[in-house]
């Protein structure tokens, strides 16, 4: 069993890590929120009283943050990109050999300088980004994609499978990030385009669950239809017949298609259905302050007129 500092420790990182301690290893979690830090506390998570401190004699450290800035401030300090951190970063601190898997969601461009700057200590670095939503974490079903070299993934696998079901090697490094990107890309326009079509269809007269039914054994049928109907009582598991409430957040999404053209752009790759996917989102933010929090597929809502 290893000794494992978790930092981030939100809506994803917290049952993360909480799976780990279940697992049988010694888990010692950050999180700048006191809140989320207590309530890990109470399921087994050691609570520490900085990432220095969570990661302090770590065979493996895991972060969950939410953006790419907050990855290299932790891993190579304030001057890894002039971001919010101070102080050295946690690569300073970490033995030769340790293992490191960033599972947040980041530009491949971040993942690549964090590992090259690992590479160079001798620590083993993978992008390790998830796909199953918070339902995923708290189960212990997560897909994870991992950008890394074949034996830093083999490494990893035992780790990632006290979180996860289907663990996938996408490439080198960097390369579970554009997955990632090209995964939530594709998922975004698939929401936006099932909530165009069933909004066609109920504004000339068709039921919602009938025509969804239809569409489902027909050449459109797709995942949103399948499990997520943007249409609030057509399918009573979905965010939708839960007043949009937990699930995938808008702005979550928003920052998702965001990475996916900021690839694009990198890479001279056009992309144009993700990016109208991302204005629609984005219009769909501005229409009300609180829409950012809804989930994802209340971006019907846009097409309603509301
Ligand atoms: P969240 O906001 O609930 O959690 C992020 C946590 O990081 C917060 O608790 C915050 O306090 C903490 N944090 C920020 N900076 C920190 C720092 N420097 N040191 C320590 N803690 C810090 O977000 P989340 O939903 O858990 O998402 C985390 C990542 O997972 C994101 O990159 C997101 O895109 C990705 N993701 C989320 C989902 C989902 O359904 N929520 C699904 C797949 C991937």
């Amino acid at each position: 069993m290893a000794t494992i500092g978790f930092i981030g420790l939100g809506n994803m990182g917290g049952p993360m890590a909480i799976n780990l301690a279940r697992a049988g290893h010694r888990v010692r979690g950050f999180d700048l929120s006191a809140e989320v830090l207590q309530a890990v506390a109470a399921q087994g998570v050691e609570a520490a009283v900085s990432a220095p401190a969570a990661a302090a004699d770590a065979d493996v450290v895991i972060s969950m943050l939410p953006a790419g800035r907050h990855v290299a401030a932790l891993y190579l300090g304030a001057n890894g990109d002039g971001s919010n951190s101070s102080g050295p970063g946690l690569f300073e601190q970490l033995k030769p050999g340790a293992l490191v898997i960033d599972s947040s969601t980041i530009d491949a461009a971040t993942a690549r300088q964090v590992a090259a700057a690992a590479d160079a200590r001798g620590i083993d670095f993978i992008d390790a980004p998830v796909s199953g939503g918070v339902g995923g974490a708290c189960a212990g079903t997560l897909a994870f994609m991992v950008g890394g070299s074949a034996g830093q993934f083999e490494r990893a696998r035992p780790i990632l499978a006290s979180m996860g079901k289907n663990l996938f090697h996408a490439g080198a490094h960097g390369a579970g990030q554009v997955a990632k990107a090209c995964n939530n890309m594709l998922l975004g326009i698939l929401m936006a385009g099932t909530s165009e079509a069933l909004n066609l269809g109920i504004r000339n007269g068709l039921d919602p669950a009938v025509l969804s039914g239809i569409m489902q054994q027909s050449s459109g049928n797709n995942w949103v239809l399948q499990v997520y109907n943007p249409v609030p009582g057509v399918m009573e598991t979905a965010p939708a017949s839960h007043d949009y409430r937990g699930g995938f957040q808008v702005d979550l999404m928003f920052k998702d298609l965001g990475l996916a053209l900021e690839l694009s752009q990198h890479s001279a790759v056009p992309v144009p259905m993700g990016s109208q996917a991302r204005n629609l989102f984005h219009l769909h933010k501005q229409a009300a302050a609180s829409n950012g929090a809804l989930d994802f597929s209340s971006v019907l809502q846009l097409y309603q007129g509301h």
